[in-house]
C-alpha cells in the first residue's frame, strides 16, 4: 500500500525524541493536592513506600484488573490503553477526584505527543465500582498543557512552597517532613 502523501511532510514522532520533561502523572497529581508535596517529591523526598495507603493502592492496583499490562513512558506509568486509544487508571480511592482526572488527561497528552490518536480516558474505581470518564479534546489538552508547565515551574523552583493549612495535611505521607508528624 502506498504511504499517505502528508506521512512524509508530518511524520509521527519518534517516541525517542519526545521530551516530557521527566513530568509524570505523579507530578500531576501531587501538583493539584499541595504544590509542596510536588516539590519535595521531584527532589527525591519519597516517603510514599513506607505509607500505608499507598501500599494499599499498590495492592488494589495489582490484584484488579489482572490481564492487562501497564505501559511505561519513563515518569509515567499508564495502567492500560485499549483500543481506540482510551486510557485507563485504576485508583484504590473511595472518592474520585479532579485529581485523577487531571493525571489521565497528562496520560493522554503524553500519548497524543507519540503520535496516538487519543480517544478519552476512564478512571476506575473498583473498590465504590464506579468509572469516571474524561474527555479528551482542545479544552482537555489546554489543561493538561496547563498543569504540566505549572508542575515543571513548581519543582525548578530553588525552596519548597509553603505548607498548606495543617488541617489539610490528613492523610498525606510527607506530614513528617512538613510537620515533623511520622
Ligand atoms: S504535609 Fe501538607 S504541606 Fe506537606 S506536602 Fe503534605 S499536604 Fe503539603
Amino acid at each position: 500500500m502506498k504511504p499517505h502523501p502528508d506521512a512524509a511532510a508530518n511524520p509521527p514522532p519518534d517516541p525517542d525524541d519526545v521530551d516530557d520533561d521527566g513530568i509524570g502523572g505523579v507530578h500531576i497529581k501531587y501538583l493539584l493536592h499541595c504544590p509542596r508535596q510536588l516539590w519535595l517529591y521531584s527532589h527525591g523526598y519519597r516517603p510514599e513506600a513506607r505509607n500505608e495507603a499507598v501500599a494499599f493502592g499498590e495492592v488494589v492496583d495489582d490484584t484488579t484488573y489482572r490481564r492487562h499490562h501497564d505501559i511505561d513512558l519513563g515518569a509515567a506509568k499508564i495502567d492500560w490503553v485499549t483500543r481506540g486509544a482510551v486510557v485507563h487508571e485504576t485508583k484504590s480511592s473511595r472518592q474520585p477526584s479532579p485529581q485523577h482526572e487531571a493525571q489521565v488527561r497528562h496520560y493522554c497528552l503524553l500519548l497524543a505527543r507519540r503520535g496516538v490518536n487519543v480517544r478519552g480516558g476512564v478512571v476506575h474505581y473498583p473498590l465504590i465500582r464506579r468509572t469516571t470518564r474524561v474527555a479528551w479534546d482542545d479544552t482537555a489538552r489546554r489543561a493538561a498543557e496547563t498543569a504540566e508547565a505549572q508542575a515543571r515551574q513548581v519543582s525548578a523552583a530553588a525552596t519548597p512552597p509553603p505548607r498548606l493549612p495543617r488541617a489539610s495535611c490528613r492523610g498525606c505521607s510527607y506530614r513528617d517532613y512538613c510537620w515533623g508528624d511520622s
